[in-house]
């Protein structure tokens, strides 16, 4: 920990990493600080989907900004990277008009609808499910246990310094104090996702955040044919930003709410994603408040599995595994915030930051490093070596 640094990350999930690489690309010296002992946070937890198209202003420009790096990466790191597109499976009338109302905005090339012949070609789901559905091309799919890790490890095979198992319990201009000593740097970017609201939690008042707990699944199960693509059904569509202005949208999250009060108590959508190794993540039921309770709701499960064997026919669905995973909620969907100079907290407050986190430390390192000829420098800290 002798070492200065030209940036100390505290948090080594997508968004810590994605600063970390954002500055090696830009020649920094960077060291990066979790009291966890490998990346075990929201990033590995999730379904890997890269929802870029879904996504809308901000979050689409971080999106379609990370999807570049994501490519980039995937061959640089050796992980597996599917340019495998988004099936979104619509199982009424008032489900495909909502994605063709975002056909509309978004036009045909970004939005391909589907026939239910298209649908099942595509994915395997039960015969009369689809009235249709739509494609997604551009989106992206990741095994969430392999990606961030690999990329960690290609950071540390290029000179960046990991510090695990090493709590981070206060940071300062200049500095990041830690369980195991101080760690010095020109600027210093927390990225510890809802973690937020203990190191910092003026700041987490301040902007609304909260913690959602999400339940997931892993599942082996007799699908007929395997998933070409991440599966989304109307009920992910209506929490989805890109979704929020078309005209249908609200009658139709109404709709589902009044025909599935059971489903709504647990704020279950339905994703489904296929791991190169077969097994399906199914999830997700959600939670959100200042803490989540580590108690997991049987019939939350019993709800996701259902609908799994519904959607697609299946009969025997065999539980691989149950997790949570946790990330921070609030109004906007990001935080930025600058409690020092030369120190950004930084977190993806809006459920997406496997699609987003990438490209938006891009653009954080940019702003927080001011870029002269040949010198790059923290904005606001004098270089101290
Ligand atoms: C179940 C689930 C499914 C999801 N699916 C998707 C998806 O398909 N697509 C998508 O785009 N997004 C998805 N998300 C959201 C996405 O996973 C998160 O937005 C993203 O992983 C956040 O990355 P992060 O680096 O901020 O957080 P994390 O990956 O949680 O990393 C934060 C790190 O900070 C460390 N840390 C915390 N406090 C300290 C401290 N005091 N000292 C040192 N280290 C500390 C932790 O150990 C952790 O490693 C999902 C989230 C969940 C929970």
């Amino acid at each position: 920990m002798g070492r200065h640094y030209d940036l100390a990350i505290v948090g080594g999930g997508i968004v810590g990493l994605g600063h970390a690489v954002a500055a090696l690309r830009r020649g920094l010296t960077v060291a990066v600080v979790d009291r966890a002992s490998s990346v075990e946070g929201a990033s590995v937890r999730g379904f890997g989907h890269l929802c870029i198209t879904g996504q809308e202003g901000e979050a689409r420009a971080y999106a379609e900004l990370g999807r570049e790096l994501w490519l980039t990466l995937a061959v640089e790191a050796g992980f597996w990277l599917g340019e495998v597109g988004t099936v979104v499976v619509a199982q009424a009338p008032d489900e495909l008009a909502v994605l063709e109302e975002f056909r509309d905005t978004r036009g045909g090339h970004d939005v391909r609808m589907l026939t239910p012949a298209d649908v099942r070609e595509r994915v395997p789901v039960a015969d009369g499910v689809a009235v249709g559905g739509a494609f997604f091309p551009a989106d992206l799919q990741v095994d969430p246990r392999e990606a961030a890790p690999a990329i960690a490890r290609w950071l540390d095979a290029h000179g960046v310094d990991f510090f695990w198992q090493t709590t981070v319990t206060g940071v300062e201009t200049g500095r990041v104090h830690t369980s195991r000593g101080r760690v010095s740097a020109d600027a210093v970017v927390v990225a510890v996702d809802h973690e937020v609201d203990r190191l910092f939690p003026g700041i987490a008042e301040a902007h609304g955040i909260q913690r959602c707990g999400l339940d997931m699944l892993l599942v082996e199960a007799d699908f007929e044919r395997p998933l070409t693509a991440p599966v989304l059904t109307a009920r992910s569509l209506v929490g989805a930003a890109g979704f929020a202005h078309t005209p249908g949208v609200d009658a139709l999250r109404e709709r589902l709410a009044t025909e599935r009060p059971d489903l709504a108590a647990f704020d279950i959508d339905q994703v489904f994603a296929q791991r190169p190794d077969g097994s399906v993540i199914l999830g997700a039921a959600r939670r959100c408040g200042d803490d989540v309770p580590p108690f997991q709701s049987e019939t939350a499960f019993e709800l996701l599995l259902e609908g799994a064997r519904s959607l697609f026919g299946l009969g025997r669905v065999r539980i691989l595994e149950r997790w949570q995973g946790v990330h921070a909620s609030a109004a906007d969907d990001f935080l930025v915030s600058s409690p020092a100079p030369s120190v950004r907290v930084v977190s993806v407050t809006s459920g997406i930051g496997m699609t987003s986190g990438l490209g938006l430390a891009d653009r954080v390192v940019d702003e927080l490093f001011a870029t002269a000829p040949g010198v790059l420098t923290a904005a606001g800290a004098a270089r101290s070596h």
